[in-house]
């Protein structure tokens, strides 16, 4: 826990720093209300920070008239039967835009600073223009973003950023490369930042994979800490978080569960290597299987599958069984490495839990180490297609919560 500083700071501060002062209690004490789900009172923060009541109620005032907290009520007595005011983030003020490319759908969502989906919209990729060129999807992703920007404001939220998650590596703002959607350095963050109404908002661009762990973060705290989060949308990614925190890699760059080598005598890959669990568990691989599927451009492959597997398709259940367990042998050697007690289903991998957990689960007491005393949970992940969107809009409101004081320098009255 950070030591509050009141107690140590000069006499003789100089208004600056008597400024930085307040600005660093401020923060102090937003980050207990952040870190609560349930309402804090302001006795419980001067406990949780040393702080001393006076200087708590004058932050918490300032807090309430900046509009990033809220009097919840008095939740519950404290020991002298008295009620206690609890206080809570606010429903309205700040608001994320998180945006996604999936196969079949392009996605918008906005959540506000209590992390609630406040808008989730949908429009097929097959309207984006004439093909799935960065610039028509682009151009389509930031036409979403104004509708849901004018969406949040119509509930008396302002969006503060938009984050953008796509299906491969990123770097300062630039898809470097993601095979899925064809595009290679293509700087999606100076694109959107051009085409959305809203002339300075802050624009990140981030991994799906990486983000759709940072959606079932939240959705999951306290109780999910060390997880693998792995989506099979395009590429097959892998978000890790580990005690609490996502893993990024030197470069952000992490998770790039798709090119784990599964079979050295496998098939060429289209990464250029060969055995690559891509080509076994990837959706377009499993969906392959079945020569005549013929699925249209822009369909969720997900949901081909689900109706191959409704059919009675025996060649897309062996397809099936071999992806689990292609996907269970990769997963096992991450689990070995980095000691995680739950693998999440996400993405389209949600949909198809229920062919996928056996082979994997099978897997995982074969080859991870620790399983016999410690088996590896292996579930679908709560938010399922949505947590990249969902992530992608946490990250871009996450300025504020990290920097509580930005918001209120900003804020009219
Ligand atoms: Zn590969």
């Amino acid at each position: 826990m950070t030591r509050p500083v009141h107690r140590v700071a000069p006499a003789t501060d100089t208004p600056v720093r008597q400024g930085s002062l307040r600005a660093h209690n401020l923060d102090l004490i937003f980050r207990q209300i952040v870190g609560r789900r349930a309402p804090i009172s302001r006795s419980e923060l001067a406990a949780a920070t040393g702080l001393t009541r006076p200087t708590i109620s004058r932050i918490v005032e300032e807090l309430l008239a900046g509009g990033l907290i809220v009097e919840a009520g008095p939740a519950r007595s404290g020991n002298s039967g008295r009620p206690r005011v609890g206080l809570n983030l606010a429903p309205t003020g700040p608001a994320g835009l998180g945006l996604d490319i999936r196969v079949d759908t392009l996605t918008a969502c906005v959540v506000d600073l209590t992390g609630a989906v406040r808008h989730l919209a949908f429009a097929p990729r097959a309207e984006a223009g004439s093909g799935s060129g960065s610039e028509e999807i682009l151009s389509s992703l930031a036409a979403m973003a104004g509708e849901a920007i004018g969406a949040a404001a119509a509930e008396n939220l302002t969006v503060v950023g938009a984050t953008l998650a796509v299906p491969g590596p990123v770097q300062d703002g630039v898809v470097r490369f993601a095979p899925a959607l064809g595009w290679r350095d293509v700087d999606a963050r100076a694109a959107l930042q051009a085409r959305i109404a809203r002339p300075g908002l802050p624009v990140l661009v981030g991994n799906d994979a990486n983000l759709a762990a940072l959606g079932e973060l939240y959705a999951s705290a306290p109780e999910l800490r060390d997880f693998v989060c792995v989506s099979g949308e395009f590429d097959i990614g892998a978000g890790i978080v580990l005690a609490g925190t996502p893993l990024r890699g030197a470069r952000g760059w992490s998770g790039g569960l798709g090119h784990v080598m599964v079979d050295s005598d496998g098939p060429p890959c289209a990464c250029g290597a060969t055995g690559c669990l891509q080509c076994y568990a990837g959706l377009q691989e499993i969906l392959a299987a079945v020569p005549a599927s013929g699925l249209p451009p822009h369909q969720s492959p997900a949901v081909a599958i689900d109706a191959l597997v409704a059919a009675g398709s025996p060649a897309i259940l062996t397809a099936l069984e071999r992806a689990g367990t292609a996907l269970g042998t990769a997963l096992s050697a991450l689990v070995n490495i980095v000691d995680v007690d739950t693998v999440l289903l996400s993405g389209s991998y949600s949909l198809l839990a229920s062919w996928l957990t056996e082979g994997i689960e099978r897997e995982l007491r074969r080859r991870v180490l620790t399983a016999g005393w410690a088996p590896v949970e292996v579930r679908p992940a709560p938010l399922g297609p949505d947590a990249a969107v969902i992530g992608a809009a946490l990250s871009a409101i996450d300025a504020v919560r990290r920097d509580p004081n930005s918001w209120i320098a900003r804020a009219p009255g």
